[in-house]
């Protein structure tokens, strides 16, 4: 088993207030535990504008790559450009497509990055700059790999960027299950959208989470993209949905269980996850991607 990762996703001016040293600390950690075998870590290549094109304006798309970001534009992302943010940000959109096609191929992908789920068609949002997770769908429809997909977003925010450029995409669905009374105040429509009280905890969240997913994967998505956000985890700084490390791993468990008995391929991404200390992060990730490997084995 392979998992996609760069050094690079690592990015040290700019992205204060996302922590970017926990993709490196989660990919050693994979390396470390020997999870994934000899196939190891590989990296993305830098994708064509065109691929960016599939999900994001021709505008958006040229100040991604070379900048001109407004004021306002960089405060939305809580993140200022720099010529090393965006190679960062545009290898990962390439590393979740690459997921994808192993998930295709092999019935399981991994990324160790992606799920940058509030970046818009026209712009970005809360630390995401491109939308990783529609434009691997969107490319993948346009060559006909798939006719329907699915995006899973179980990270504790709403998929709001997702939800806002798939929707209306013939065969391309989506899936938001998240803590209603956080951030993005202003929710976007998904396919399916649960919107969770704070304090909501392990056993109803694993209840809520088998009827609905069991429901909605009755659609027969070909290809499930899954943000796995950590920050349902009860030690997150910005999330407050107080699931236990044993409920976050019950929850991967769960999507990827569903997902395989139904023969539907996954392609797992990190999505967010904040807490003092990135550690605990990282183990979170790790796990998730470990998961994924033994039920998929
Ligand atoms: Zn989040």
């Amino acid at each position: 088993m392979r998992a996609w990762y760069s050094p690079l996703y690592r990015v040290r001016a700019g992205s204060e207030g996302f922590p970017t040293e926990k993709f490196a600390l989660t990919a050693r950690l994979l390396s470390a535990e020997g999870a994934l075998g000899p196939a190891g870590l590989v990296e993305p290549d830098l994708p064509p504008a065109t691929e960016l094109l599939r999900a994001h304006t021709p505008d958006w798309v040229g100040k991604a790559v070379s900048g001109g970001l407004s004021a306002a534009e960089e405060a939305a992302l809580a993140l200022k450009w720099s010529p090393e943010l965006s190679v960062a940000h545009r290898l990962c959109a390439r590393g979740t497509l690459e997921a994808c096609r192993d998930a295709l191929r092999g019935g399981l992908g991994l990324h160790v990055g992606g799920g940058s789920h509030h970046a818009f068609a026209a712009r970005g949002e809360g630390y995401c700059l491109l939308n990783d997770l529609a434009i691997a769908l969107l490319v993948l429809k346009a060559e006909g790999k798939v006719a329907r997909a699915a995006v899973v977003d179980l990270d504790v925010h709403q998929g709001n960027g997702t939800a806002s450029i798939l929707a209306g995409r013939e065969g391309l669905i989506t899936f938001s299950m998240h803590q209603e009374d956080l951030y993005p105040e202003r929710k976007e429509a998904s396919t399916r959208d649960i919107g969770l009280p704070a304090g909501t905890g392990d056993a109803k969240y694993l209840k809520i989470l088998e009827e609905e997913l069991t429901a909605f994967l009755a659609r027969r998505p070909e290809l499930v993209v899954y943000q796995a956000g950590v920050d349902v985890w009860e030690g997150d700084l910005l999330g407050g949905l107080s699931l236990t490390p044993e409920g976050v791993a019950a929850r991967d468990r769960l999507v990827f269980r569903l997902c395989r008995q139904r023969g539907v391929p996954v392609a797992v991404t990190l999505g967010g996850g904040y807490a003092e200390d990135l550690g605990d992060v990282a183990a979170l990730h790790a796990r998730t991607l470990t998961t994924g490997i033994e039920v998929f084995k």
